[in-house]
Protein backbone atom coordinates (compact mmCIF):
# COMPACT_ATOMS: atom_id res chain seq x y z
CA UNK A 1 0.00 0.00 0.00
CA UNK A 2 1.42 3.35 -0.55
CA UNK A 3 2.13 5.48 1.89
CA UNK A 4 1.33 9.34 1.77
CA UNK A 5 4.67 11.22 2.48
CA UNK A 6 5.45 14.79 2.06
CA UNK A 7 9.48 15.05 0.94
CA UNK A 8 12.00 18.22 0.50
CA UNK A 9 12.28 18.35 -3.15
CA UNK A 10 15.25 18.80 -5.38
CA UNK A 11 16.18 21.71 -7.92
CA UNK A 12 15.04 18.93 -10.40
CA UNK A 13 12.10 17.47 -8.41
CA UNK A 14 10.69 21.31 -8.02
CA UNK A 15 11.50 21.81 -11.55
CA UNK A 16 9.44 18.87 -12.74
CA UNK A 17 6.88 20.03 -10.23
CA UNK A 18 6.27 23.15 -11.61
CA UNK A 19 6.28 21.79 -15.18
CA UNK A 20 3.42 19.27 -14.22
CA UNK A 21 1.57 22.25 -12.20
CA UNK A 22 1.77 24.43 -15.19
CA UNK A 23 0.05 21.49 -17.14
CA UNK A 24 -2.65 20.82 -14.63
CA UNK A 25 -3.76 24.69 -14.41
CA UNK A 26 -3.60 24.42 -18.08
CA UNK A 27 -5.60 21.15 -18.97
CA UNK A 28 -8.91 20.57 -17.99
CA UNK A 29 -12.44 21.62 -19.17
CA UNK A 30 -12.87 18.84 -16.38
CA UNK A 31 -12.74 21.11 -13.55
CA UNK A 32 -9.38 20.45 -11.07
CA UNK A 33 -9.89 20.77 -7.68
CA UNK A 34 -6.33 22.60 -6.16
CA UNK A 35 -6.87 24.44 -3.11
CA UNK A 36 -5.57 28.21 -3.68
CA UNK A 37 -3.36 28.07 -0.89
CA UNK A 38 -2.03 24.14 -1.86
CA UNK A 39 -1.75 25.97 -5.50
CA UNK A 40 1.46 28.24 -3.67
CA UNK A 41 3.05 25.26 -1.84
CA UNK A 42 3.29 23.31 -4.94
CA UNK A 43 5.01 26.15 -6.60
CA UNK A 44 7.27 26.62 -4.35
CA UNK A 45 8.25 22.59 -3.78
CA UNK A 46 6.38 22.16 -0.47
CA UNK A 47 3.76 19.33 -1.43
CA UNK A 48 4.68 16.51 -3.65
CA UNK A 49 1.94 16.65 -6.71
CA UNK A 50 0.75 13.42 -7.48
CA UNK A 51 1.29 10.85 -10.44
CA UNK A 52 -1.00 12.20 -12.41
CA UNK A 53 -2.28 15.95 -12.00
CA UNK A 54 -5.01 16.01 -14.82
CA UNK A 55 -6.74 12.81 -12.11
CA UNK A 56 -7.66 15.88 -9.70
CA UNK A 57 -10.93 16.22 -10.07
CA UNK A 58 -13.98 16.97 -8.05
CA UNK A 59 -16.78 14.01 -7.96
CA UNK A 60 -19.30 15.96 -10.60
CA UNK A 61 -16.04 16.25 -12.44
CA UNK A 62 -15.09 12.46 -12.63
CA UNK A 63 -18.67 10.92 -13.03
CA UNK A 64 -18.48 12.91 -16.31
CA UNK A 65 -15.44 12.01 -17.41
CA UNK A 66 -16.19 8.76 -16.41
CA UNK A 67 -19.11 9.28 -18.70
CA UNK A 68 -17.36 10.39 -21.24
CA UNK A 69 -15.24 8.05 -21.60
CA UNK A 70 -18.05 5.04 -22.01
CA UNK A 71 -19.76 7.34 -24.71
CA UNK A 72 -16.06 6.78 -26.75
CA UNK A 73 -15.86 3.15 -25.65
CA UNK A 74 -20.18 2.66 -27.01
CA UNK A 75 -18.96 4.75 -30.52
CA UNK A 76 -15.35 2.69 -30.89
CA UNK A 77 -14.00 6.00 -30.49
CA UNK A 78 -11.76 4.85 -27.72
CA UNK A 79 -8.21 5.95 -27.26
CA UNK A 80 -5.43 3.72 -28.63
CA UNK A 81 -3.68 2.02 -25.36
CA UNK A 82 -0.80 3.64 -24.53
CA UNK A 83 1.29 1.48 -21.96
CA UNK A 84 4.64 3.54 -22.13
CA UNK A 85 4.09 7.25 -21.67
CA UNK A 86 2.94 7.38 -17.73
CA UNK A 87 4.92 4.11 -16.55
CA UNK A 88 7.59 6.37 -14.87
CA UNK A 89 5.13 8.19 -13.83
CA UNK A 90 3.00 5.79 -12.06
CA UNK A 91 6.04 4.45 -10.51
CA UNK A 92 6.09 7.11 -8.12
CA UNK A 93 2.57 6.84 -7.02
CA UNK A 94 -0.86 6.33 -8.04
CA UNK A 95 -3.99 9.00 -8.00
CA UNK A 96 -6.69 7.31 -9.88
CA UNK A 97 -10.04 9.37 -10.15
CA UNK A 98 -12.92 6.67 -9.61
CA UNK A 99 -13.03 3.63 -7.93
CA UNK A 100 -15.37 0.78 -9.79
CA UNK A 101 -16.92 -2.57 -7.62
CA UNK A 102 -17.41 -4.26 -10.40
CA UNK A 103 -18.42 -7.94 -10.92
CA UNK A 104 -16.25 -10.15 -12.11
CA UNK A 105 -17.62 -11.19 -15.18
CA UNK A 106 -14.97 -11.19 -17.67
CA UNK A 107 -17.39 -9.02 -20.39
CA UNK A 108 -17.69 -6.09 -18.20
CA UNK A 109 -13.72 -4.63 -18.25
CA UNK A 110 -14.05 -1.33 -16.10
CA UNK A 111 -10.33 0.31 -17.63
CA UNK A 112 -11.99 -0.61 -21.67
CA UNK A 113 -15.60 0.43 -20.78
CA UNK A 114 -14.90 3.80 -19.64
CA UNK A 115 -11.85 4.35 -22.10
CA UNK A 116 -9.56 4.84 -19.05
CA UNK A 117 -5.77 3.47 -18.70
CA UNK A 118 -3.53 2.28 -15.68
CA UNK A 119 -3.36 4.77 -12.98
CA UNK A 120 -7.15 6.02 -13.74
CA UNK A 121 -9.54 3.59 -12.04
CA UNK A 122 -8.75 2.06 -8.64
CA UNK A 123 -10.36 -1.45 -9.54
CA UNK A 124 -12.28 -3.69 -6.68
CA UNK A 125 -14.51 -6.88 -8.22
CA UNK A 126 -16.10 -9.63 -6.99
CA UNK A 127 -19.10 -11.89 -8.73
CA UNK A 128 -22.07 -10.18 -8.04
CA UNK A 129 -20.42 -6.48 -7.40
CA UNK A 130 -21.54 -6.07 -3.27
CA UNK A 131 -19.83 -5.41 -0.46
CA UNK A 132 -17.99 -7.22 2.47
CA UNK A 133 -15.72 -5.64 5.12
CA UNK A 134 -12.81 -6.16 2.87
CA UNK A 135 -14.17 -4.95 -0.19
CA UNK A 136 -15.34 -1.72 2.32
CA UNK A 137 -12.26 -1.71 3.58
CA UNK A 138 -10.49 -0.99 -0.02
CA UNK A 139 -12.79 1.26 -1.00
CA UNK A 140 -11.92 3.26 2.11
CA UNK A 141 -8.27 3.12 1.18
CA UNK A 142 -9.40 4.42 -2.33
CA UNK A 143 -11.54 7.23 -0.72
CA UNK A 144 -9.04 8.59 2.27
CA UNK A 145 -5.90 7.72 1.33
CA UNK A 146 -5.60 8.35 -2.32
CA UNK A 147 -8.65 10.73 -2.23
CA UNK A 148 -10.48 8.82 -4.78
CA UNK A 149 -13.98 11.63 -5.28
CA UNK A 150 -15.78 9.29 -7.21
CA UNK A 151 -17.07 5.21 -5.99
CA UNK A 152 -19.24 3.65 -8.47
CA UNK A 153 -21.03 0.22 -7.96
CA UNK A 154 -21.06 -1.23 -11.47
CA UNK A 155 -23.68 -4.54 -11.81
CA UNK A 156 -24.67 -5.77 -15.73
CA UNK A 157 -26.96 -7.56 -17.73
CA UNK A 158 -26.52 -11.55 -17.70
CA UNK A 159 -24.67 -11.62 -14.49
CA UNK A 160 -24.78 -15.28 -13.41
CA UNK A 161 -24.31 -14.10 -9.38
CA UNK A 162 -27.81 -12.71 -9.69
CA UNK A 163 -29.51 -15.38 -11.29
CA UNK A 164 -27.63 -17.64 -8.60
CA UNK A 165 -29.41 -15.14 -6.19
CA UNK A 166 -32.80 -15.74 -7.91
CA UNK A 167 -32.43 -19.70 -7.57
CA UNK A 168 -31.57 -19.78 -4.38
CA UNK A 169 -33.93 -17.75 -3.02
CA UNK A 170 -37.14 -18.72 -4.72
CA UNK A 171 -36.01 -21.89 -5.82
CA UNK A 172 -34.10 -22.71 -2.68
CA UNK A 173 -30.94 -24.16 -4.79
CA UNK A 174 -27.94 -24.96 -2.77
CA UNK A 175 -24.41 -24.08 -4.47
CA UNK A 176 -21.35 -25.95 -3.79
CA UNK A 177 -18.25 -24.94 -1.99
CA UNK A 178 -18.27 -21.26 -1.18
CA UNK A 179 -20.14 -20.11 -4.21
CA UNK A 180 -23.49 -20.10 -1.59
CA UNK A 181 -22.06 -17.66 0.02
CA UNK A 182 -22.92 -15.44 -3.03
CA UNK A 183 -26.06 -16.42 -3.49
CA UNK A 184 -26.63 -15.35 -0.01
CA UNK A 185 -25.37 -12.04 0.25
CA UNK A 186 -27.02 -10.93 -2.67
CA UNK A 187 -30.86 -12.59 -1.53
CA UNK A 188 -31.76 -8.45 -0.09
CA UNK A 189 -31.83 -7.66 -3.78
CA UNK A 190 -34.15 -10.74 -4.97
CA UNK A 191 -36.60 -9.81 -2.13
CA UNK A 192 -36.97 -6.79 -2.55
CA UNK A 193 -38.13 -7.32 -6.18
CA UNK A 194 -40.98 -9.57 -5.54
CA UNK A 195 -42.64 -11.88 -8.02
CA UNK A 196 -46.32 -11.20 -9.51
CA UNK A 197 -48.31 -13.12 -12.14
CA UNK A 198 -47.93 -10.23 -14.71
CA UNK A 199 -44.22 -9.96 -13.78
CA UNK A 200 -42.30 -11.10 -16.84
CA UNK A 201 -39.30 -12.91 -15.71
CA UNK A 202 -36.53 -11.32 -17.70
CA UNK A 203 -37.74 -8.05 -16.78
CA UNK A 204 -37.57 -9.19 -12.93
CA UNK A 205 -34.51 -10.31 -13.47
CA UNK A 206 -33.06 -6.87 -14.58
CA UNK A 207 -34.66 -5.18 -12.19
CA UNK A 208 -32.64 -7.37 -9.45
CA UNK A 209 -29.71 -6.46 -10.89
CA UNK A 210 -30.76 -2.92 -10.72
CA UNK A 211 -31.80 -3.31 -7.28
CA UNK A 212 -28.78 -5.07 -6.19
CA UNK A 213 -26.61 -2.02 -7.43
CA UNK A 214 -28.79 0.48 -5.63
CA UNK A 215 -28.32 -1.47 -1.94
CA UNK A 216 -24.88 -1.64 -1.96
CA UNK A 217 -24.89 1.92 -3.48
CA UNK A 218 -27.17 3.00 -0.25
CA UNK A 219 -25.23 0.72 2.25
CA UNK A 220 -21.82 2.53 1.52
CA UNK A 221 -23.23 5.95 1.31
CA UNK A 222 -24.08 5.52 4.76
CA UNK A 223 -20.76 3.33 5.88
CA UNK A 224 -19.19 4.73 8.92
CA UNK A 225 -16.74 6.10 9.63
CA UNK A 226 -14.99 7.06 6.44
CA UNK A 227 -17.29 6.76 3.69
CA UNK A 228 -20.35 8.57 5.13
CA UNK A 229 -18.00 11.47 6.47
CA UNK A 230 -16.44 11.92 3.18
CA UNK A 231 -20.41 11.83 1.57
CA UNK A 232 -21.72 14.09 3.55
CA UNK A 233 -19.23 16.48 3.44
CA UNK A 234 -19.53 16.43 -0.44
CA UNK A 235 -15.71 14.95 -1.43
CA UNK A 236 -16.65 12.06 -2.57
CA UNK A 237 -19.99 10.87 -4.97
CA UNK A 238 -20.65 7.41 -4.83
CA UNK A 239 -23.08 6.14 -7.79
CA UNK A 240 -24.50 2.69 -9.29
CA UNK A 241 -24.06 2.02 -13.11
CA UNK A 242 -25.43 -0.63 -15.11
CA UNK A 243 -22.96 -1.95 -18.18
CA UNK A 244 -25.68 -3.39 -21.37
CA UNK A 245 -23.79 -6.11 -22.91
CA UNK A 246 -25.18 -5.54 -26.07
CA UNK A 247 -24.20 -1.90 -26.24
CA UNK A 248 -21.25 -1.27 -24.17
CA UNK A 249 -23.50 1.79 -22.66
CA UNK A 250 -22.82 2.43 -19.02
CA UNK A 251 -26.54 3.47 -17.43
CA UNK A 252 -26.63 5.49 -14.44
CA UNK A 253 -29.05 4.60 -12.28
CA UNK A 254 -28.51 5.75 -8.74
ZN1 LIG B 1 -22.00 -10.61 -12.87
Amino acid sequence: MQKIEETTASDTEKSQQRRLLLKMLAASPLGLVLPASNEAKAMSGLVKLPPIPENVLSPEAALERLMKGNERYVSNQSTPLNFKDERLDLVKGQNPFACILSCSDSRVSPEFCFDEQRGDLFVARVAGNYITTDFIATLEYAAAVLHVPLIMVLGHESCGAIQAAIDATDNYEQFPGHIQTIATALTPAVRAVRKAPDYVSSDRYFDIVKKNVVLNVEELRKQPPILSRLVDSKKLKIVGGVYHLKTGQVELIS
